[in-house]
């Protein structure tokens, strides 16, 4: 057995808790190799103590600075790096094999090619960075050589559904369909009329999942589940048409794969994210995450229904935004992450949110996507369409 090393990029977040749980629970199998995040020096000089990496890197140079101060005469000889060119060195480090993509929003897209570039095995947690630039991220992952394991549950329990040589012939599968499963959010029974008022802290209590803000917004308005349709286009190489979405309130089901002869695999466990994020670090190998085992009598019932496209007006656009291809997922996207930014700011109402994307996707026209700069300026764009039908000051 090879001792894996890890590059862990979002770190100090929802996903970076979970992995360094799991990691923490296998020190022959695992150890870590780098460490990053957006400003969260404190957190991160106390990961650095716990998990001595060789190298940490901070966005924000003031925050690595501050880093670098706590480090130094503590013992660890934890190299500090600076900037989004730190972030990016860090994700191609060498002698590291395995990283773990979970920086939140498109933040994460150049560092996730960097390693990409690289040959990495990449655990992709950040789903963003796919739907920008899905059609660049492919091609650098294939042309580096890197291998993507998906962590994000739905499409985690895909894999696991798929036989192991799916990506060498998916034509020849026979899968029919994939059914994406969702919570439906904290919001799925709310009257519609209360939702203009709800606050942000209202829209982060996600009824299974413990996770960061900007996704738990994205659950509450099921874009996060227009994102994964996107996420899973680009990994397994479906039509929008083999997507579809159930909602499924326990969470227990974490997505399913029907295939042409009638059959339906599934995967199933705790809404626990260590799951995914083990069956991902180890495979194939199996490893314990900790998750306590599934009791399906104490369970009792599993229930299921449509989504309901008027109180979720995001799986619409998303769905209409995969179909047109080009920049328009990057647009939805960018649209999407000022206009969730601006709702947990406290700036807009939540209802806000799905018409600002929609402004954004009719405002702007879909062009193709040859290389990432046509993604990043599409983004931009679509940042600045966002930001003016919100009526947020430019840097907002
Ligand atoms: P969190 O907000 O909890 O964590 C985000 C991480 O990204 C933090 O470490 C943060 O650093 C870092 N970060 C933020 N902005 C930047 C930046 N500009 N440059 C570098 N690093 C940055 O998010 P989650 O862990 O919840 O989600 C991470 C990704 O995983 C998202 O794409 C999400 O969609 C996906 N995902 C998450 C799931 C979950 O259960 N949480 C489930 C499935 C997918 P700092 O703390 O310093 O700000
Ligand atoms: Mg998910």
């Amino acid at each position: 057995m090879t001792r894996r090393r890890i590059i862990l990029l979002g770190a100090t977040g929802s996903i970076g808790d979970s992995t360094l749980d799991v990691i923490a629970r296998h020190p022959d199998r695992f150890g870590v190799a780098a460490l990053t995040a957006n400003g969260q020096w404190e957190k991160l000089a106390q990961l650095c103590l716990t998990h001595r990496p060789d190298v940490a890197a901070l966005s924000d140079p003031d925050a690595a600075r501050s880093l670098e101060r706590a480090l130094a005469g503590s013992g660890v000889s934890t190299r500090v790096l600076c900037g989004e060119a730190g972030i990016i060195e860090a994700a191609a480090l060498a002698g590291a094999d395995t990283v773990v993509a979970a920086i939140v929003g498109a933040a994460g897209l150049r560092p996730t090619l960097a390693a990409a570039g690289a040959g990495k095995r990449i655990l992709l947690a950040n789903k963003e960075a796919l739907v920008i630039g899905g059609a660049v991220f492919m091609a650098a992952a294939a042309q580096g050589g890197a291998t993507l394991l998906p962590i994000d549950s739905e499409h985690n329990a895909i894999f696991q559904c798929l036989p192991q040589d799916y990506a060498r012939n998916p034509g020849a599968s026979g899968v029919r369909r994939i059914v994406l499963t969702a919570s439906g959010g904290p919001f799925r029974t709310r009257p519609v009329a209360d939702l203009a008022t709800v606050t942000a802290d209202q829209a982060c209590a996600h009824p299974n999942w413990v996770m960061g803000r900007k996704i738990s917004v994205d659950s509450a308005t099921m874009m996060n589940k227009g994102l994964e349709m996107i996420e899973a286009h680009w990994l397994f190489g479906l039509s929008p048409e083999q997507i579809e979405i159930v909602v499924h309130p326990e969470s227990v089901i974490h997505s399913l794969v029907e295939y042409v002869d009638g059959s339906v695999l599934a995967q199933l466990g705790h809404p626990d994210m260590r799951t995914p994020i083990a069956q991902a670090l180890a495979f194939p190998d199996r490893v314990d995450a900790g998750v306590p085992a599934l009791d399906l009598v104490r369970q009792g019932t599993l229930t299921f229904e449509n989504p309901d496209h008027e109180r979720f007006p995001c799986i619409g656009l998303a769905a209409n935004a995969l179909r047109a291809g080009g920049t328009a997922p990057a647009v939805l996207n960018a649209a999407n992450e000022v206009a969730v930014a601006a709702f947990l700011a406290a700036r807009i109402r939540y209802t806000d949110i799905a018409p600002a994307c929609a402004e954004a996707l009719s405002r702007l026209p879909t062009r193709p996507v040859h290389a990432l700069e046509d993604a990043l300026a599409a983004d931009s764009e679509a940042r600045a369409v966002a930001r003016a039908w919100l009526r947020l000051p430019e840097a907002a």
